[in-house]
């Protein structure tokens, strides 16, 4: 399976998301499964493809051109993928990935996920996805998907396809990762 990862393109405060990241890369490659990320080589995201790497998986980044322009994209890619904007890049990214990962991030993180959260609500595609709630980090998200459904604006159905887990056991259940 190709396993997409939205995370933080800087480290976050606590050490934990790095360590956490690491385990993360580790497991996708122990159990024969290829990374789908960003293609940066800095913050978490550079963490967990060397950690993919390292492990004997393969991983595929996909980076606009100005990132690339401006040297960020990571050298030793088993692929790196060129789009022409964060347009296309989402679009590439989701289009080769068979289930998503959203691990601790910021706005650009919410962004990507949140675009995969719409076409599976809208049935454009059906494919997994999960929110790696790490140390409760996405608690307060997950108060405003509750809020939606309360209000009328997400439907039971919808918000109950919005999954979290709080460690890598609960992402290989989510993900049906054998
Ligand atoms: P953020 O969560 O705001 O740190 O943004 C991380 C997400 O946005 C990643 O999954 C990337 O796809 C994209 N992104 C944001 N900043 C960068 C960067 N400097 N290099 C590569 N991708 C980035």
């Amino acid at each position: 399976m190709k396993i997409c990862v939205y995370l933080g393109a800087s480290m976050g405060e606590d050490p934990l998301y790095a360590k956490a990241a690491e385990q993360l890369g580790t497991m996708i490659a122990r159990t024969g499964n290829e990374l789908v990320y960003g293609g940066s080589r800095v913050g978490l995201m550079g963490i967990l493809a060397e950690s993919v790497l390292r492990a004997g998986g393969a991983v595929t980044g996909v980076e606009p051109q100005f990132f690339i322009d401006s040297c960020v994209q990571h050298e030793g890619l088993t692929k790196l993928i060129a789009t022409k904007d964060m347009a296309e890049r989402k679009q590439t990214m989701i289009a080769l990935s068979d289930a998503f990962i959203a691990f601790p991030g910021g706005t650009g993180t919410l962004e990507e996920i949140s675009e995969v959260i719409s076409l599976n609500a809208l049935g454009r595609i059906q494919k997994p996805y999960v929110f790696y709630n790490l140390n409760h980090y996405y608690d307060p998200l997950f108060a405003m998907f509750d809020r939606m459904q309360e209000q009328g604006f997400v439907t039971r159905e919808n918000r109950s396809r919005i999954r979290q887990a709080q460690d890598l056991d609960g992402i290989r259940a989510a993900l049906g990762i054998a």
